[in-house]
C-alpha cells in the first residue's frame, strides 16, 4: 500500500487563477470556496491517501453548475476531483494534483419516488441512509447498505459500486442503477440508461460509469431501482471457538441452498472491539457470524431459521447460536457491526483496512494465509466483513512508524495471496490511489491499456480525477 501522492501533471498557477476567476464570474463567489478551511476539509477522505491541497472547492447546486465547472476547468487545463460524502477508503476523492474539488453534497434532493414503476430519481449528494428512510416510509426498499450509510452519498456509492452487508442476497449498487445523468470533462451532459428494468439499446454505458471512481464523468442525477420492503426479518448470532470454523460454516450455509440477506463474519481480535462497544459476547468466542434472513408475509422464515441453525452447528465447533430477541437487540448488534471500523481503529495508533474478495470456497484458505502473513511479518491483524460474498476487511494494526515497512510487506503478501486464491483486490472500496500500484497483479497489460483508451475517449485531456485507478509511477509492487 503506497500512500505517497502519485506522479501526475500539476496545473500552472496562472491557469488556475484564470479558471477560478471565470468560475466566480459564472457561478458566483459563494459557490467557489478558496478559504483555507474549505480547501482543507476537502483535501482528504477516510483513507490514508496523501493528496495535494486543492486550489478551490466548487459547491455545485445543479447540473448547470457541474457542466460549467467542467467546461471552464478543461479550457484552462485545471484538474477536477469529484466528491460526495468523502468516506472513501482508497483516496478516490482525494485531489492528488490540486486544482478543483467538485463537491456534490450540495445536490442532495430526492426528485421522485415512483411507486408504480418501483424507482427513485435522486441527486448525487443524497445521503444513503436518507434514501433508505424515505423509500421505506413508502413500503419500498433500496437494498445497498454500505456501513458508512449515515455519511456516504449516492453519487459516491455509484462511483465506487458500493456494497454492504445485504449484498449477499440483494447484490451491490450496480444492480440498482437504471440510468444516470453525467457531465463529461468539457461540459457535455449525457443521459444514459432507462426507467425500465429491461432495455438493451446500444452499449451499456450506465454499467461502464458505475464503479468508474469519478474518472469518466460526474453524476448529476441517478435513477435507482427499488424493490418492495421485506416485512419479516430475523437476526441470528453464532459463536465459534475458531475463525476457520466460522468460515467453514459460511460454506455450509451456502451449500444448504440458504440465501440469508447478510452473512457477516468477525474474528477473535475484532470481537475485542465489539465488546469494547458494550456488546456482551461469550469470552470463549474466537469468531462470530451475524446472519440475517428476511422475507415477506407468508414466507417460511421459521423453516429457513431451522435449516440455518443446522448448518451453523454441523461442524461441531459452535459455542452458541442465538436469535436476536427483539428489534432493539437486533439494532444494537447491527450498530456494533456498523461501528466496527472506528471501533477497531481505537485498538492501535495506526490501522489500514483492505477489502479483498476470495471465492467463498476459499475463505478458510484465506484465513490460513492471513495467519501466515501475520507470523512472517510480525504485524498484528484482525479480519471482519461480508463473508457471504467472500469479501473481507483484513486490517493491519501497528503503533510505531518503524513498523511501516513490515506493514507494507503484509499488504503486498495479502494482495498476492488473494490473487493466488482466485480472488480480486477490491470488493467495494475501489482502487483509487492506494491500490493502483497493485492493479497489474490482477489485470493484464492489454486490459489495463484498453481501460486507459476508454478513459481517453471520455476525458482526452486526462483532467478528471487524475492519478486514480491506473499505476502512475508512484511505485510498483
Ligand atoms: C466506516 C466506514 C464503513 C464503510 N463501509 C462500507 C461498506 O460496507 N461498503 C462499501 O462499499 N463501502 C464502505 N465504505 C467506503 C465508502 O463509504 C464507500 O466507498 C462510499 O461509496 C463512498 O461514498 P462517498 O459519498 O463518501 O464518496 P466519496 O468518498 O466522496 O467519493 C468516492 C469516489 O466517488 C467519486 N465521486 C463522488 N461523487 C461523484 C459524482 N457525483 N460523480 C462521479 N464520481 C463521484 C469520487 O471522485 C471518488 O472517486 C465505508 C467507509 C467507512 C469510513
Amino acid at each position: 500500500m503506497l500512500v505517497a501522492a502519485p506522479q501526475v501533471r500539476l496545473p500552472a498557477r496562472d491557469a488556475v487563477d484564470r479558471a477560478l476567476a471565470e468560475l466566480e464570474r459564472r457561478l458566483g463567489s459563494s459557490k467557489v470556496d478558496t478559504s483555507e478551511s474549505g480547501r482543507n476539509s476537502h483535501a482528504t477522505d477516510e483513507s490514508e491517501a496523501i493528496g495535494r491541497m486543492p486550489d478551490a472547492v466548487v459547491l455545485a447546486e445543479s447540473t448547470a453548475d457541474v457542466a460549467a465547472t467542467l467546461t471552464i476547468a478543461e479550457k484552462h487545463g485545471v484538474p477536477v476531483t469529484p466528491r460526495a460524502g468523502g468516506t472513501g477508503r482508497t483516496g478516490g476523492a482525494v485531489p492528488v494534483a490540486g486544482g478543483i474539488v467538485l463537491a456534490t453534497h450540495t445536490m442532495g434532493k430526492i426528485l421522485e419516488i415512483d411507486r408504480q414503476n418501483l424507482l427513485a430519481v435522486v441527486q448525487p449528494g443524497l445521503v444513503t441512509a436518507d434514501l433508505h428512510a424515505a423509500v421505506e416510509a413508502e413500503g419500498l426498499f433500496y437494498p445497498p447498505d454500505p456501513n458508512s450509510l449515515k455519511t456516504c452519498m449516492i453519487g459516491g456509492n455509484v462511483a465506487e459500486n458500493a456494497g454492504g452487508p445485504r449484498a449477499f442476497k440483494y447484490g451491490v449498487t450496480r444492480e440498482y442503477v437504471l440510468g444516470l445523468e453525467a457531465c463529461l470533462m468539457g461540459g457535455r451532459v449525457l443521459r444514459t440508461g432507462k426507467r425500465t428494468i429491461k432495455g438493451v439499446t446500444g452499449y451499456d454505458v450506465t454499467a461502464l460509469l458505475v464503479g468508474s471512481e469519478g474518472t469518466l464523468g460526474v453524476f448529476t442525477e441517478v435513477t435507482l431501482k427499488l424493490v418492495p420492503k421485506p416485512t419479516e426479518v430475523a437476526t441470528v448470532l453464532a459463536l465459534f471457538d475458531d475463525v476457520r470454523a466460522a468460515a467453514d460454516a459460511v460454506r455450509r450455509i451456502v451449500a444448504a441452498g440458504l440465501v440469508p440477506r447478510c452473512l457477516e463474519l468477525m474474528d477473535g481480535p475484532t470481537l475485542v472491539a465489539v465488546r469494547n462497544q458494550g456488546v456482551a459476547v461469550d469470552p470463549r468466542a474466537q469468531a462470530m457470524l451475524l446472519v440475517e434472513v428476511d422475507g415477506n408475509a407468508g414466507t417460511q422464515l421459521d423453516d429457513a431459521l431451522e435449516r440455518l441453525g443446522n448448518a451453523l452447528t454441523e461442524g461441531g465447533s459452535t459455542i452458541d447460536v442465538v436469535a436476536a430477541q427483539d428489534a432493539s437487540q437486533r439494532s444494537r448488534l447491527w450498530e456494533a457491526r456498523r461501528q466496527l471500523s472506528p471501533a477497531t481503529r481505537k485498538l492501535a495508533k495506526y490501522k489500514l483496512s483492505e477489502d479483498i474478495v476470495v471465492p467463498r470456497s476459499r475463505l478458510v484458505d484465506l484465513f490460513v494465509e492471513v495467519d501466515r502473513i501475520g507470523e512472517e511479518t510480525g504485524v498484528r491483524h484482525l479480519t471482519y466483513g461480508h463473508a457471504g460474498d467472500g469479501n473481507l476487511h483484513v486490517n493491519f494494526l501497528w503503533n510505531d512508524e518503524s513498523e511501516r515497512p513490515a506493514v507494507d510487506r503484509a499488504i503486498d503478501g495479502l494482495m498476492r495471496a488473494t490473487i493466488r486464491l482466485g480472488g480480486t483486490l477490491s470488493g467495494e472500496h475501489g482502487i483509487g490511489v492506494l491500490k493502483a500500484a497493485y492493479l497489474p497483479l490482477e489485470q493484464s497489460p492489454e486490459l489495463i491499456a484498453l481501460q486507459q483508451d476508454l478513459k481517453r475517449v471520455f476525458d482526452p485531456s486526462g483532467l478528471l480525477n487524475p492519478g486514480k485507478i491506473f499505476p502512475t509511477g508512484h511505485g510498483s509492487c
